[in-house]
């Protein structure tokens, strides 16, 4: 049986870890816990929970370790074993970092590699302050651009509502980068010891990002077996 993959996604805010996360998904038998999106659901239902990680959230400041490595050990138990997992957004730190690996080994599934989304802060800036949520009723979220007019156009044509996430107004963007700088891109160094870590360049278009992403990832994993 081919082993399933293990793998961890991280990047600063805006590099488009959920988007390639989805793309990644579509080529392997992998689930995907993305724990930005699965604590934006918790707010979203209103529980004890949302309510204690919304203003944390909205400020851009990151949920406590203790907190996240609780909720990812219950996330990551309810993955069959026979498919890969995805840890899109986890971890943050250097500390779930650690967590990390007693989790995964309670679970036996040994981490293939750390993927690294790279994108300057310039670059983030733009995107996240230009970030829409369109909310279409009866559809999906979709992510837009307020610079795509056609996007923003076709959105409101089919009487759908432009939404900025919280965390995307101007303090909290400079608050997430700023965290991300001190707490998560120490993570670089801290895989990279460990021979697993994969740098993507994240500066282009959803297609031509994951289509550098799956020849490094396959390469990568070529060389590991
Ligand atoms: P994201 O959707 O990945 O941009 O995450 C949005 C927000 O969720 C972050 O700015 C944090 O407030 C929170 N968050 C998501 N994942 C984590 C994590 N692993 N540790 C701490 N906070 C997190």
């Amino acid at each position: 049986m081919i082993q399933p993959l293990n793998l961890v996604l991280f990047g600063p805010p805006g590099a488009g870890k959920s988007t390639q996360a989805q793309l990644l998904m579509q080529d392997h038998t992998i689930d995907s816990i993305s724990t930005g999106q699965r604590l934006r659901d918790t707010i979203a239902a209103g529980t004890q929970l949302g309510r204690e990680v919304e203003d944390v959230m909205a400020q851009g400041k990151l949920v406590d370790d203790t907190l996240m490595t609780r909720l990812l050990r219950e996330w990551l138990g309810a993955i069959p074993a026979d498919r890969g997992v995805l840890l899109d957004g986890y971890p943050r730190t250097v500390a779930q970092a650690e967590a990390l690996d007693g989790l995964l080994s309670a679970v036996n599934r040994p981490l293939n590699a750390a993927i690294a989304l790279m994108l300057s802060d310039k670059e983030a800036v733009h995107r996240l302050s230009g970030r829409r949520i369109c909310r279409i009723p009866g559809q999906p979220d979709a992510i837009i651009h307020i610079d795509d007019q056609a996007a923003v156009d076709a959105c409101l044509a089919q009487g759908g509502t432009l939404v900025e996430r919280p965390d995307d107004a101007p303090d909290s963007i400079v608050r997430r980068l700023a965290e991300y700088n001190a707490k998560t891109e120490p993570l670089l160094r801290w895989y990279g010891r460990r021979d697993c870590l994969i740098l993507i360049d994240a500066d282009g278009t959803p297609a031509t990002v994951s289509a550098t992403l799956s020849a490094a990832l396959d390469t990568f994993l070529r060389k590991e077996m």
